[in-house]
């Protein structure tokens, strides 16, 4: 399982792909991507090897984005297929996570409640209907708001349509980190899957949440204050 992330200047295709591959280590089930694409988002998965993707966005003239994020999958909660798979998207929203929202099922039943349809058998869906549940036009409003109402253990790479080049992530009991770039700024499970491009990196704590923009991250706490990070570097090589 593991996550990549990339807005900036170049293929956000290629990056994510790349980056999953890097990650392969720590197994997985299924793989997607998101990106954006002319006002709106775009999702290709697909169960089994990162293979099967590579397949379907091959030769995709609508994956040339320079923003999107992407997804391997250890299945907790549904089986392994292409529905499950992420990233999950409600309406505006579109996420990527690993680890297990413990309190889905009650998250559920209110969203059902407010007229969300379920797609998927995932604990992961709840995240992204909540989001959207909150959305008022501002996105870290948002997840700020719906962070505080979940349960569990999340890394988590987020995308609103309204917002095109902008990633924001956080994290509880599972890792994430953000990777700072000459041409671009990325999240990942892990440092190899953006030791290629910068070895420059934050390791974000539990409570923080960071915005990306091709040109800058910042990270803020729960109280929406910005946090200084330290800028770490790696010191192993690719
Ligand atoms: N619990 C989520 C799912 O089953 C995420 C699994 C993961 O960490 O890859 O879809």
């Amino acid at each position: 399982c593991g996550i990549v992330g990339f807005t900036g200047a170049g293929s956000a295709t290629d990056i994510l792909i790349r980056g999953l591959k890097k990650l392969e280590y720590r197994g997985y089930d299924s793989a997607g991507i998101a990106v954006f694409h002319d006002g709106d988002i775009r999702i290709v998965k697909a169960k089994g090897r990162l293979a099967n993707l590579e397949e379907k966005i091959k030769g995709d003239s609508t994956l040339t984005s320079t923003c999107g994020i992407g997804h391997t999958r250890w299945a907790t909660h549904g089986e392994p297929s292409d529905v499950n798979s992420h990233p999950h998207d409600s309406h505006r929203i579109t996420v990527v996570h690993n680890g297990i929202i413990e309190n889905y099922m009650r998250l559920k039943e209110f969203l059902t409640g407010k007229g969300y349809e379920f797609k998927s058998e995932t604990d992961t869906e709840v995240v992204a209907h909540l989001i959207d549940y909150y959305y008022k036009g501002d996105l870290l409003d948002a997840v700020i708001t719906a962070a505080g109402k979940l349960r569990g253990s999340y890394a988590l790479g987020i995308l609103c349509r309204d917002d095109p080049t902008r990633i924001v992530a956080l994290r509880k009991d599972s890792p994430l980190i953000v990777g700072l770039g000459k041409d671009g700024n990325f999240i990942a499970s892990d440092i190899p899957a953006i030791l290629e491009h910068t070895k420059d990196y934050y390791l974000l704590d539990e409570g923080d949440i960071a915005v990306l923009e091709p040109g800058g991250v910042t990270v803020y706490n729960m109280e929406r204050e910005i946090v200084q990070k330290e800028k770490l570097t790696a010191t192993w090589d690719v």
